[in-house]
């Protein structure tokens, strides 16, 4: 069989701020359904390189394509609709909407209320929160807020889930609950990019490893090869 046609193409994506380079031309093709892990020291360019390909940055070099269609140019919602979700790396609920309005914000744009609020809960039956679905997001401990994060980027069905370190700062078990939940969504078919510090997670999780540093993709390969390359060591030695 042929390879399928990649999902996501990136070429030569950069990013400065001002004179500051913190994203030098990184090329990364994804396939569907593809568990790729991002990791790279703090301030390496990961958040950069999400928000250029999810929109949330509208000025960046390169170009994104996703199945085929180019992104440049498209806001996040946009990109939402088309199957790009990314979640952030601090959870940003609207606070004054309960749980469930949260979910139903992406899906009311186009779609039918009642279809919008059947669809929002599935997504919260997704990660186990339909029973606090009329709470507000600041009743939820902080791993139910990390769930609710992932419902709200799911609820459009995405072909590519991004999570911006969504394990960061959980217990083991709760870490476990986000992968398991992460794993799931990829078995459905969803391709997922995990960035993540938490290195059991992201070796249980990833099929394919990507390390940035200083702005740099330096390393893309199975991850146990990756991990054993001198200079993704030597990056985390000298950080
Ligand atoms: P990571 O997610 O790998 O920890 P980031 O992508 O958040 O790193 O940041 C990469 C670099 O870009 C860092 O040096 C950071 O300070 C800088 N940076 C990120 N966002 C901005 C911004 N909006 N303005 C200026 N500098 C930024
Ligand atoms: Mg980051």
């Amino acid at each position: 069989a042929t390879d399928p046609a990649p999902l996501l193409r990136a070429e030569k994506v950069g990013k400065r701020f001002g004179g500051f380079v913190a994203l030098a031309e990184v090329d990364l093709v994804l396939r569907p359904g593809e568990r790729l892990g991002l990791i790279g020291p703090n301030g390496s360019g990961k958040s950069t390189f999400v928000n250029c390909i999810s929109g949330d940055f509208a000025q960046h070099d390169g170009s994104v394509t996703l199945a085929g269609a180019k992104l440049d140019g498209l806001k996040p919602h946009a990109r939402a609709r088309r199957g790009l979700a990314r979640t952030f790396q601090l959870p940003q609920p609207f606070g004054s909407l309960t749980v469930l309005e949260n979910v139903r914000v992406p899906l009311l744009f186009g779609g039918h209320a009642a279809e919008a609020t059947e669809r929002a809960m599935a997504c919260l039956e997704q990660v186990e929160l339909a029973a606090k679905a009329t709470k507000l997001p600041r009743e939820l401990t902080q791993v139910e807020q990390r769930r609710l994060e992932l419902a709200r980027a799911i609820a459009l069905h995405p072909q590519l889930l991004i999570a911006d370190e969504a394990m960061a700062g959980l217990s083991h078990a709760e870490v476990d609950q986000i992968l398991a939940l992460l794993l799931r969504l990829n078995a459905a078919g969803t391709a997922v990019i995990m960035i993540e510090h938490i290195m059991r997670a992201v070796t249980e999780f990833s099929e394919r490893l990507i390390v940035f540093v200083a702005g740099r993709k330096i390393a893309d390969g199975a991850p146990r090869e990756v991990l054993a390359m001198p200079e993704v060591e030597g990056a985390y030695l000298g950080k």
